[in-house]
């Protein structure tokens, strides 16, 4: 669920949590990390002290998935931020921030790469104009289309937390977005006694006060559990080779064998097949525009 230091808050099967530290050392194949356990993880235990609820783990189960940043201290290595995530839900705002596309089409990218799935909550839906409802229209058209399902809410007046809830319930699911956009808000409106539970850690409850970079996941209900990660917003980017790039937005992907060249950037190259769709508006100009600043460096210059 999280991890204090050298000690990690272990959730039982029961629902009950431990403490418990690691033994020996953990290597993982083909990667150097900091940290041996992200949040997410699954492992095996032994209780080492009944009365104080400890134990020790002896075993990580294999990952579904997971997602791993360059360590800020130890450039060769990476940092795990979280693992086995069945979704990730992005909560953007047209207005009161406004997220812009380019944010979200990058997030969608580094999931992308992750194979992590995501999810979109617009949110803050009192405050649109009918012009920004329009909008939200056509973006979520142009999101459903490429499978990433779309939920519009506002958490001020409940319009949609439960769908959001329906998006959430049986799964781990990654919460991730701008400060400001209402994360803890629409979160504390489907659990409100997360907050009561959890405010001596949650980074949802105690922003500003909590200062710690790592992961932790909460509880809603029994099966149902999201990860609040601090540091989600540099979300992997930065490792990408250019090449790669396209292959992460899944409107491309589909075109890249038409390209005439296999090494095509879809820049300048001729006989582009992306570049022809953009044309023939099959691709969306807004999704194009990121790709480029996203080859351009913007975010993932190395
Ligand atoms: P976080 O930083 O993403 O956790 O955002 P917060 O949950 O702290 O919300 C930031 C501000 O937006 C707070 O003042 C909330 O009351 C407000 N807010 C959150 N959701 C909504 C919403 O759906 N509509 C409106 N009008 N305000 C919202
Ligand atoms: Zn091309």
């Amino acid at each position: 669920m999280r991890s204090t230091g050298s000690w990690y808050d272990v959730r039982s099967k029961e629902g009950d949590i431990l403490q418990c530290r690691l033994k020996g050392k953990f290597k993982i194949k083909g990667f150097k990390v900091t940290n041996p356990i992200a949040v997410g993880d699954k492992v095996v235990y032994a209780i080492e002290d009944e009365n104080r609820n400890t134990g020790m783990i002896s075993e990580i189960l294999p990952r579904e998935n997971y997602i791993i940043r360059k360590s800020v201290h130890k450039t060769a290595h990476g940092h795990l931020l979280a693992t086995n995530i069945d979704q990730a839900v992005l909560i953007a705002t047209l207005t009161f921030p406004r997220t812009s596309l380019g944010f979200i089409d990058r997030f969608l990218v580094a999931a992308e790469s992750f194979r992590i799935p995501t999810v979109l909550i617009f949110n803050k839906l009192d405050l649109l104009n009918q012009e920004q409802i329009d909008y939200q229209q056509e973006l979520t058209q142009l999101y459903e289309s490429l499978n990433y399902p779309c939920v519009f809410t506002s958490a001020i007046d409940g319009n949609g937390v439960a769908e959001f809830y329906d998006i959430l319930r049986g799964k781990v699911s990654l919460i991730a977005g701008h400060s400001g956009v209402g994360k803890s808000t629409l979160v504390n409106a489907i659990a409100p006694d997360l907050d009561l539970r959890t405010s001596k850690v949650s980074t949802f409850a105690n922003k500003g006060v909590h200062t710690t970079t790592f992961a932790e996941m909460f509880e809603i209900d029994a099966e149902t559990f999201i990860i609040d990660s601090p540091g989600i917003k540099e979300l992997g980017l930065a490792d990408m080779e250019k090449e790669e790039i396209s292959h992460y937005f899944p409107e491309m992907l589909k075109l890249i064998n038409q390209c005439r060249f296999n090494n095509c950037l879809h820049l300048d190259e001729p006989n582009c097949a992306i570049k022809e769709a953009v044309m023939e508006e099959k691709i969306a100009q807004s999704r194009y525009f990121s790709y480029l600043s996203m080859m351009d460096g913007g975010d993932n210059r190395k």
